[in-house]
């Protein structure tokens, strides 16, 4: 069991000996020991304390939410039609029989002791080389307006000190991350805009390759791994002082990142592949990795990341082996939350809605006999203490690099119309930028190409062979 129960026992014990009388003196100074011992964790001055507690002393902060792009989906970002401060759990468009991706209002989230939260702006791999970049403006736009509609509530948060303040105040720090290296469209212009509006992580891919990094789906074969653009990408991400979040990429691109990244990385929503062999997990040598880079892995809830068995269903349970299995393997000091609400349509039995979360934390404290013991202050590092160190940390290496210049590096355009062949597009059909001048079909695609049937074939050849 865990210490705190024996520290508060003699307590209890202590304080029913004072009525007794007989020996007041001794019992007066054993209870100023134990509260001594007390003061190095406020919560064992209760004889009541749960592991939820922890939320009450440290801010929890939730890596991922995908809320925002549930605004898109259902109401086109109208947020007049939206009431963020009503529990919405039985509402007829939000409910969770309407949406079975609904988790989230502002009642919930305060059960739930959210004390920050990354909202997050994606837009579908089908806007890449299209209209990725206007989706995403309207996804930080509509996150920004759904912030200023809730001032009581809700505070736009971009740095890692304002967390704890703003929390400390009753408020949950939102942040914003971009869900999604196709969001920026291979412009580092574009990225450095993001970071400005407020953007502090960007996912270096969703589901989907960009012509720089490869998706988590290429786990197999071909990868074509992180290009030299992809490298600058994350250097340009140190220099800024960007969280680089390696949830969804490949398994390859996760070490590729971590050999060159020059400060710690973040996973904001993926679970553990050694116990759920999905591809958006992350395998062993990369959690010994992310110890390594003094990074985070916060933990995703979905299901169908935290439990592979199709014969039952996920549980609160599956989502606490996961924790004990990144502590076990890493420490305490790299596991955090990213639960993943609305960005999916099954949660596990326990943990239905956001305002679970102090359930979670009750129960790792409740641990097992095979479990670790979770004290109150791993607790609060599990719930945001963490996120906000690796945060720290990113933001000095930043400044260890303000006299840098911005990287002006521009895409390869032969990679950037390759990968936009691949996926049967006509490469620079929607571009008019100048570096497109310089860009020639492959010889293969012009010399070979008699059939449309065939030319989709004889392209995506000629592009994937060109890729590395
Ligand atoms: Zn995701």
């Amino acid at each position: 069991m865990p210490e705190y129960v024996n520290v508060l026992g003699l307590f209890h014990t202590t304080r029913k000996t004072l009525y007794v009388g007989g020996a007041a003196i001794v019992a007066i100074l054993i209870v100023i020991i134990g509260l001594s011992v007390g003061l190095s964790n406020s919560s064992a001055t209760s004889d009541t304390y749960s592991g939820s507690q922890a939320l009450t002393t440290a801010p929890l902060i939730d890596g991922h939410n995908d809320l925002p792009y549930n605004l898109y989906a259902l109401l086109n970002n109208k947020l007049s039609e939206f009431n963020f401060s009503a529990n919405l759990e039985n509402d007829s468009v939000w409910g969770t029989t309407a949406c079975s991706s609904c988790f989230t209002d502002l009642p919930r989230l305060q059960t739930g002791k959210v004390g920050g939260q990354f909202w997050v702006a994606y837009t579908s791999c089908s806007s890449q080389y299209k209209d990725s970049v206007q989706l995403t403006l309207r996804q930080i736009d509509v996150i920004k307006r759904l912030i200023n509609n809730y001032p009581e509530n809700l505070t736009l948060v971009t740095n890692a000190a304002d967390i704890e303040t703003t929390w400390s105040s009753g408020k949950i720090a939102s942040l914003i991350g971009v869900e999604g290296g196709h969001s920026m469209d291979s412009s580092l212009a574009i990225l450095r805009l993001y970071y400005e509006l407020g953007a502090r992580y960007l996912t270096l891919t969703h589901s989907c390759n960009t012509p720089w990094a490869d998706a988590s789906p290429a786990t197999g074969s071909p990868v074509y791994n992180l290009t030299e653009f992809g490298q600058t990408i994350v250097w340009e991400m140190n220099r800024l002082g960007m969280m680089v979040d390696l949830s969804h990429v490949s398994h390859n691109v996760m070490r590729e990142v971590l050999a060159i990244t020059k400060a710690p990385v973040i996973f904001s929503h993926s679970s553990a592949y050694t116990l759920c062999d999905h591809y958006r997990n992350v395998p062993d040598d990369v959690l010994d990795l992310v110890k390594e880079n003094d990074g985070i892995v916060m933990v995703n809830f979905y299901s169908g990341f935290v439990n592979c068995n199709d014969s039952r269903n996920a549980t609160i349970d599956d989502v606490v082996d996961h924790i004990n299995y990144i502590r076990n393997r890493i420490g305490a000091t790299h596991v955090g939350i990213g639960a993943d609400y609305d960005g999916v349509s099954s949660m596990p039995t326990g943990l239905e809605d956001v305002s679970k979360y102090p359930d979670l934390f009750d129960r790792l404290y409740n641990n097992l006999d095979d479990e670790p013991s979770w004290t109150n202050e791993d607790l609060e590092n599990l719930a945001g203490r963490n996120l906000i160190r690796v945060f720290t940390a990113i933001e000095e290496v930043s400044t260890s690099l303000a006299s840098e210049s911005p990287y002006e590096d521009i895409i390869d355009i032969q990679e950037l119309g390759n990968a936009q062949e691949a996926e049967n597009l006509t490469a620079g059909a929607c571009q008019t930028a100048i570096e497109w001048n310089d860009y020639e079909q492959s010889t293969t695609t012009v010399t070979t190409i008699t059939t449309d049937a065939e030319s989709t074939t004889t392209v995506n050849a000629s592009a994937v062979s060109a890729r590395r």
